[in-house]
């Protein structure tokens, strides 16, 4: 364990602000460095955790050390997720303020595992009495079957969280957790029915298939020969080395059990899955250019599983019927065509099916009074992702980390420099970048992207993704974070084709790939398929696809724009609250231990804005106070102060310090706080008062 300052040139500074060459990047780097050889994972930037994945199993988390955490401040230990967990939770429970806890940073970085160790020192420091542990172990179980079916291995991590995920833990004023619920985002849904090579698809497929008894085997007519199923094996091997899908299949169902999921809900839950994969086998073939389905083993098994006649899922899968001006209009499908309407079908049902889970869980994470509970947030969100082909799904979630980065920013540095200003504190203001200009670039109306997909959206049969391109290039080609293949210079060119689009990010450049971003958006299932589902006998498949759906006039939101308005929500959410943050940082592409690729983290370092962050920090004052509160707190430690001071508050706390012998530059007195410069100082009075 890591020892004070004599050893430093071993194992670095556990602040950054600590750093003599706080400006350097290379210092920075060379900090962290320092740490990780000596597997330390984590250092601080004032109150931001800092997280280098180890790829390794480390003797730093349990119940041994969840005790040395408990009840200390952030500095008495070494930096750790425990330590912003316990800060966020004393504030909680002190100080009444609603906490969340951000955890940023790319695939791999161990954004779900910080996520679950706050989980887990939660659930470890309340309700020492007992009497709330149901509901902690249905928080804690939720994890394992959201992991299941929203979960896959991809090349870049083999539990790679494929939705997005924040989850309100709500406290009574004991401090014991009594509910909780959870939001779901935006689920890549096209796994479903294709997967890159090496990746594989969400995880429960295999679990079911390698873990379920004989005897469910039998009834969801299940074989177990992953090779046999189209959708979990076309892209290279499917159940992969040391992925545990037979244990991990037990505990699913476990977990299902506590969460209060009934035999037959779960009945019905694995149906749905199983129906997924007889789905992908069914063969569509063409007989004078019209879509044939084969292999009717599988027809009959799907039909049986979702609870619908055969001979309507044949029909529905080979058929569109449209409702034009009162007429009813059926038409024979072509082979392409009942392809997509298949696929649109699994991705629809089990897209649905996630969500329901979500919805249930929450179900039963309810409070069983509702009164003024305080809440603590996680969010764990899928972070930038800049792969060799990037589409719609790339789009959105990185559209979704510049939002998170504008919160990050309007909670940090803006509002920390904004404080300075209004509390006429003398303060040399720190440069950095804000993405706002990408946001509107995205988001704005009438002009940005998303509206702009929109609108190509309204019009079917005249448009494409390619007029979709050249509709936003002729509106963007000025913005300087826009580049299309007319404006890109000769190196960019080189590497985008005419149906790629090229958006500077804040985190960096990123093509996009037009292709399938209608289609995607449009998000559509034939009218015939929604039917169908909607009087299903599997009682969850048909709540899926309710009927209120198919009669309401109004056109469905696209994808596009469900998403932008569930992150508007969710951004005003996490800026109601007070905001911790976890920045997790992936050492090499290899997923290997004691790998630590100089150039991979400098780049997270830049695009986390870790830097920007260190030098606000540096240049300010960690920590502040209110006059009244911290005089109220400390008076009785000078005795013209105590038990009342005539006075201001203001000059109060200045009588006080003086009389603690505060030197010049650890403090600075503004219009209505004070400012500290180093949390040491901080706790060095707060020992004092505690040992009075
Ligand atoms: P994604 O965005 O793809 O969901 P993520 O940031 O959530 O990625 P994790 O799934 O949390 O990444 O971590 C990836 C893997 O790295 C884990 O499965 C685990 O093997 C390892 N890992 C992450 N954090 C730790 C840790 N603190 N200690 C040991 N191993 C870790
Ligand atoms: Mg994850």
């Amino acid at each position: 364990m890591e020892r004070s300052l004599h050893d430093r040139d071993r194992v670095g500074v556990q602040d950054s602000v600590l750093l003599d060459n706080y400006r350097s990047d290379e210092a920075f780097l060379e900090n962290l460095r320092k740490r990780f050889k000596e597997n330390i994972i984590y250092t601080y930037i004032g109150n931001v955790l800092v997280s280098v994945n180890p790829y390794k199993q480390l003797p730093i988390y349990g119940q041994k050390t969840i005790e040395e955490y408990r009840n200390t401040h952030l500095i008495e230990n070494p930096p750790h997720v425990y330590a912003i967990t316990e800060a966020a939770y004393t504030s909680l429970i002190e100080e009444g303020c609603d906490q969340c806890i951000l955890i940023s940073g790319e695939s791999g970085s161990g954004k779900t595992e910080a996520s679950k160790k706050v989980l887990e020192y939660i659930a470890a420091v309340t309700d020492q009495r007992g009497q709330v542990q149901p509901v902690k172990e249905k928080l804690l179980q939720c994890n394992p079957v959201l992991e299941a079916f929203g979960n896959a291995k991809t090349t870049r991590n083999d539990n790679s969280s494929r939705f997005g995920k924040y989850m309100d833990i709500e406290f009574n004023n004991l401090g014991d957790p009594v509910g909780g619920n959870i939001l779901n985002y935006l689920l890549e849904k096209s796994r479903v029915v294709s997967q890159s090579v090496g990746e594989r698809n969400f995880h429960i497929f295999y679990q079911l298939l390698e873990g379920a008894e004989q005897e469910l085997m039998d009834t969801l007519h299940l074989t177990r020969n992953v090779g046999y199923y189209n959708y979990i094996s076309k892209a290279g091997k499917g159940s992969g080395d040391g992925m545990h899908d037979a244990q991990r299949m037990k505990e699913v169902c476990n977990a299902m059990t506590i969460l209060g999921l009934t035999a037959r809900e779960q009945g019905e839950i694995l149906a749905i899955v199983a129906s997924v994969l007889h789905l992908g086998n069914i063969d569509v073939t063409e007989e004078q250019g019209l879509a044939v389905l084969d292999n009717f083993a599988h027809i009959f098994a799907a039909a049986e599983l979702l609870g619908c006649p055969e001979n309507v899922l044949r029909s529905s899968l080979t058929h569109k019927t449209i409702l034009a001006r009162g007429d009813i209009v059926t038409t024979p499908l072509d082979k392409e065509t009942a392809v997509y309407a298949r696929d649109a079908l699994a991705k629809a049902v089990y897209d649905r099916l996630f969500s329901w889970l979500v919805q249930r869980f929450n179900k039963s994470l309810q409070p069983q009074r509702k009164s003024r509970n305080r809440l603590m947030g996680i969010l764990d969100i899928y972070g930038f992702e800049i792969f060799r082909h990037n589409s719609f799904e790339q789009f959105c979630i990185n559209y979704c980390n510049e939002k998170l980065q504008q919160v990050f920013i309007k909670l940090t540095l803006q509002s920390e420099q904004e404080e300075y200003l209004k509390e006429g504190i003398e303060w040399e203001p720190v440069e950095y970048f804000d993405n706002n200009i990408i946001i509107n670039l995205i988001e704005e109306k009438h002009k940005g992207i998303i509206p702009l997909l929109d609108e190509e959206c309204l019009r079917p049969g005249e448009t494409s993704d390619l007029t979709f391109l050249e509709k936003i290039s002729e509106q963007l080609t000025q913005h300087k974070h826009f580049i299309d293949h007319k404006k890109a210079d000769n190196k960019t060119k080189k590497k985008m084709s005419r149906e790629e689009f090229v958006l500077v990010h804040y985190a960096g450049e990123v093509t996009y790939d037009v292709n399938g971003f209608l289609d995607k958006n449009n998000d559509l299932l034939f009218r015939d398929l929604r039917e169908m589902m909607s009087s299903t006998t599997n009682t969850i498949a048909r709540v899926l696809f309710p009927k209120s759906e198919l009669e309401s006039k109004k056109r469905p939101e696209t994808a596009i724009t469900q998403f932008k308005n569930s992150l508007n929500q969710l951004m005003s959410i996490l800026m109601s609250k007070e905001p911790s943050y976890i920045r997790c940082i992936k050492p090499n592409d290899f997923k290997q231990a004691g790998v630590f690729s100089d150039d991979i983290i400098d780049h997270q370092v830049k695009y986390l804005g870790l830097m920007e962050n260190l030098r606000v920090r540096r240049a300010g004052f960690a920590y502040r106070r209110h006059y009244e509160q911290f005089l109220q707190r400390y008076k009785s430690l000078c005795p013209r102060t105590w038990p009342k001071y005539e006075g201001t508050a203001k000059e109060g706390v200045r009588v006080l310090i003086q009389h603690l012998g505060y030197q010049p530059d650890e403090y600075r007195l503004g219009a209505t706080k004070i400012f500290i410069r180093h949390a040491k100082t901080l706790f060095e009075i707060e020992d004092a008062f505690q040992s009075k």
